[in-house]
């Protein structure tokens, strides 16, 4: 019999839509771990690059990513991944990352490793987890699903306010169109569009929800 899961809240939505300032706010008001799942597909993207692998070569890159060591905590209620014993937090906004990381997201393989580690968390706590495709594929049978949206010119706005070169409408595309767990909004998904919303008008509307729906906070 597989292991029974923790409650997982999971918030789904394209890039700079909010997710992660909400999941990460909504994680310390429920006591739940927060879990940023784009985040270890940052560190593979990141150690690829770093042993000068193609990003274009599937099979390398599989065959890398198959290999090295992905350990994934939880400290401090959040996520944190080593690969081969490397804490690269602070390069997973860098600009080659951002340019390669949907790329190597978008392989069958990758995904395949990394949705395993994405419910191993699930065995020891209650989680938010953000993403974009954890109501869809990683956690299809929580009833907690959001997607969280925003006008593509609000997620430019949010992004460049944050002092980053990042070609969302390019990660978009590409995390829309792909073959394997593209960006859906999940049947039962709740979506919020957080244009004109604070974070904390996100995560208030988010908290009404799960009451409604009669998660015990
Ligand atoms: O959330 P973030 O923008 O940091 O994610 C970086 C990239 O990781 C996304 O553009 C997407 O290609 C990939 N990703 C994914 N599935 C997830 C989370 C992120 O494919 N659940």
């Amino acid at each position: 019999m597989g292991k029974r899961f923790h409650r997982v809240v999971a918030i789904d939505g394209p890039a700079a839509s909010g997710k992660s300032s909400v999941a990460r706010e909504l994680a310390r008001r429920l006591h739940f771990a927060y879990v940023n799942s784009g985040a270890i597909y940052r560190v593979i993207t990141w150690h690829i690059l770093q042993k000068g692998i193609d990003p274009g070569d599937s099979d390398r890159v599989a065959q890398t990513v198959e290999s090295a060591r992905i350990s994934c905590r939880l400290q401090n209620n959040e996520s944190r991944i080593l690969i081969d014993d490397v804490d690269p937090a602070e390069y997973l906004r860098d600009d080659r990352v951002n340019e390669n990381v949907s790329r190597v997201s978008s392989l069958p393989r990758v995904r395949a490793i990394v949705v395993q580690k994405l419910r191993g968390y699930a065995h020891h706590q209650d989680l938010v987890m953000e993403g974009r495709d954890i109501g869809s594929v990683v956690f299809p049978d929580t009833p907690y699903k959001f997607y969280v949206d925003a006008s593509p010119d609000v997620r430019s706005r949010r992004r460049a306010a944050q002092g980053q070169r990042d070609e969302i409408a390019v990660r978009d595309q590409a995390d829309s169109s792909r073959r394997v767990s593209p960006l859906v909004v999940a049947k039962d998904a709740h979506v919020i569009d957080t244009s004109h919303l604070t974070i904390e008008g996100v995560v208030s509307e988010i908290i009404a929800q799960l009451k409604r729906m009669g998660l015990r906070i």
